[in-house]
């Protein structure tokens, strides 16, 4: 029989380790599963200039290694390795990993959402060094510069229109001709002089030249075979992003694009079940509010702890 937690919590970026913070705070004792990309998308950037209180910016992963020790300075335990399965009706609730079963009054799920990428070798080496899946994180550091926007989505619409802000020109690079994004967006980036496009294009490769900074991207027709490499610094990959729900499909309500949905600050449809940061949204998708919402949790994970009925506390 695996001993009974307060709270377990599943994920460690940062909505997961403000989670892991605020309910080790609350004497919860709480135990974190990190998964096996622990710190989360931060891990994958370098320099984070909007998270309040960095005046000068911190590094992603010094960001992250920040928040892990701050919890465990007040008692959070952390498990590394990654869940296996998960059974949110039995009562304590039932998570395992590939080696041991833990039980928990309560769960808070913290798993994230992971950004699609293309594939492409170069594209994880350069993440943080020219690739970027985050306009908002990123768009900062190419003041003056020709970027390109990879996509035909909403996601892609909206980056690229942001990203004018800053770059001198960004190309679309998406895979056909017509692009997927609803109208109201697509006229918007249309309409703006500082996009260009290339449509029925895919991307084969992003080289650095030696640099280990993104200097050009190589794209092929998908029509007529032909390949162009354009020289940019930055390449956005707007293509959509996974939630990581795969444990938890068929146990709790999620939405028709696999997002958990929550009600009531962080309540989900299992009571004692609780979720924050990407997985449960898809539009901010910002570090500091996945923080603050790991802060809610946390807070609702413990007023559930509170009224769980006396006889009911030891099972
Ligand atoms: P999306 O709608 O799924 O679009 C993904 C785009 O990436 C598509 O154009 C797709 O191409 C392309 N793509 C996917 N895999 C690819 C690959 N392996 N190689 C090349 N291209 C690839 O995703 P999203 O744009 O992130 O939007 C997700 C949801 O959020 C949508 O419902 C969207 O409306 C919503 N959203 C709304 C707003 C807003 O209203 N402000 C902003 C952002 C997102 P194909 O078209 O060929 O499939």
């Amino acid at each position: 029989m695996p001993t009974i937690r307060n709270v377990i919590i599943i994920g460690s970026g940062p909505a997961g380790l403000t989670a892991a913070l605020y309910a080790a705070r609350a004497n919860m004792q709480p135990l974190v599963i990190e998964g096996i990309e622990a710190g989360g998308q931060l891990m994958l950037t370098t320099m984070v200039e909007n998270f309040p209180g960095h005046r000068d910016g911190i590094m992603g992963p010094d960001l992250m290694e920040e928040m892990r020790a701050q919890a465990q300075k007040f008692g959070a335990e952390f498990i590394q390795g990654n869940v296996a399965s998960v059974d949110l009706c039995s009562q304590p609730i039932a998570v395992k990993t590939e080696d041991a079963e833990y039980g928990g009054k309560t769960l808070i799920i913290a798993t994230g959402a992971s950004a699609r990428l293309l594939g492409l070798p170069a594209e994880r080496s350069l993440m943080g060094h020219g690739v970027s899946t985050c306009a908002t994180c990123d768009g900062y550091f190419f003041r003056g510069h020709n970027i390109a926007v990879v996509g035909g989505g909403d996601s892609a619409m909206e980056e690229a229109v942001f990203l004018t802000r800053f770059a001198s020109k960004v190309t679309v690079v998406h895979r056909r001709e017509q692009l997927r994004a609803s109208k109201i967006m697509q006229e918007k980036a249309r309409s703006n002089p500082k996009i260009e496009w290339l449509l029925g294009y895919e991307v084969e490769d992003i080289k650095d030249l030696g640099t280990g900074e993104v200097s050009t991207m190589v794209v092929r027709s998908n029509r007529t075979g032909e390949r162009k490499e354009l020289p940019v610094s930055g390449v956005f990959v707007a293509i959509g992003h996974t939630p990581n729900t795969s444990l938890f499909r068929g146990q709790l309500e999620l939405d028709q694009n696999g997002y958990i949905m929550t009600h009531d600050g962080s309540k989900t449809s299992v009571a004692g079940v609780f979720a924050c940061g990407d997985v449960q949204d898809h539009i901010y998708r910002q570090a500091i509010t996945a923080a603050g919402s790991g802060c809610m949790a946390a807070i609702d994970a413990e007023h559930h702890v509170d009224n769980i009925p006396e006889h009911l506390a030891s099972v």
